[in-house]
């Protein structure tokens, strides 16, 4: 089945960026976003981004009129609503609150109540069990991950968690509508950290360990070998600082419970930097100042 109404609950950093690509893909987006302030943030970082798209296209192609939907086109497919009883016109829901086990499973009880039985509920959780918020539901088989990655309108993949009780249907649409707005779904068990983060997490978590250690003198020389040493794109205390610090010592804290392994446990540089504030690029300051 073609998807052709979405609805995304939360505005944030993530909600925006899949609201943005979903409408660019030329569906119809319910943007649920309680609050105004973040409604307005929201409309203003999907203008800055395609301006910045539609630049780099004009660059690259400077003899080509840009083909995608121009700016007006494109906002006007989003429709912006404060109540969750909205995402009943969709056929697909994506929930985009913040990571917080209790919030996500009052609002995916919500959204069960308001939406009919076909609409597929997906959430865009990082770290906490698709099972166990699918039994917030009275039908956990239309309940699927759809994990997103950061910034969305430049990552391809998408994590599509299959819980224990995701049904086949559920799984193939998350993954079909993930095809139609232009990204590559990869099927994975809901187990902690799913793949990436399961993995990416321990090298973030032991660049900092090297830190403290003082294997290195300072963060630039660690960063600068795992990209020359590694071909990594971004060095781990820049991506670290890039993720927010919070995020990335919650992240390890559900791995380190769930899958009861010290090699999650968080370092201590980490749990220091986040009790003095210090989170990254959106504080101003993490392993580097901003
Ligand atoms: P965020 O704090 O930037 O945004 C959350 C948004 O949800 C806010 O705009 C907030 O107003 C809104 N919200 C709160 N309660 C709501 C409600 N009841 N109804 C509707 N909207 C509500 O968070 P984020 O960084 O965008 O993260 C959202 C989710 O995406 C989390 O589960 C997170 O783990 C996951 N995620 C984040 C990243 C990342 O790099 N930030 C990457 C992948 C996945």
């Amino acid at each position: 089945m073609s998807v052709q109404i979405v609805a995304v609950v939360g505005a944030g950093t993530m909600g925006r960026g899949i609201i943005q690509v979903i409408a660019a893909a030329g569906l119809k987006v319910i943007a649920i976003e309680p609050q105004a302030s973040q409604q307005e943030k929201a409309v203003e970082a999907i203008s800055v981004s395609l301006d910045r798209q539609v630049r780099k296209w004009t660059r690259d192609n400077p003899d080509v009129t840009h083909p995608g939907p121009s700016q007006e086109e494109l906002l006007g497919r989003i429709q912006w609503v404060e109540e969750l009883s909205e995402a009943a016109n969709a056929h697909v829901v994506i929930e985009a609150v913040p990571e917080n086990e209790e919030l996500k499973c009052t609002i995916m009880r919500q959204l069960d109540a308001a939406c009919p039985e076909d609409v597929v509920l997906a959430t865009n959780t990082s770290s906490i069990s698709i099972s166990r918020i699918a039994e917030a539901t009275s039908q956990p088989e239309r309940v699927v991950g759809m994990h997103f990655f950061n910034p969305v309108p430049m990552m391809q993949p998408i994590e599509v968690v299959r819980g224990e009780k995701s049904s086949p249907e559920a799984i193939e649409t998350a993954s079909e509508l993930s095809r139609q707005i232009g990204k590559a779904p990869y099927v994975v068990a809901d187990r902690p950290g799913f793949v990436v983060n399961r993995i990416l997490l321990p090298l973030m978590n032991e660049a900092v360990i090297a830190l403290d250690e003082g294997v290195a003198d300072d963060p630039e020389t660690i960063d600068a070998l795992m990209k020359a040493g590694c071909n990594h794109p971004m060095g781990p205390l820049e991506l670290s600082d890039f993720v927010g610090l919070d995020i990335v010592l919650s992240v390890l804290e559900v791995l380190h419970r769930d899958l009861q392994d010290d090699k999650f446990r968080p370092a201590k540089g980490l749990q220091e930097r986040v009790a003095a504030g210090h989170l990254g690029r959106k504080t101003g300051k993490g392993f580097y100042d901003y």
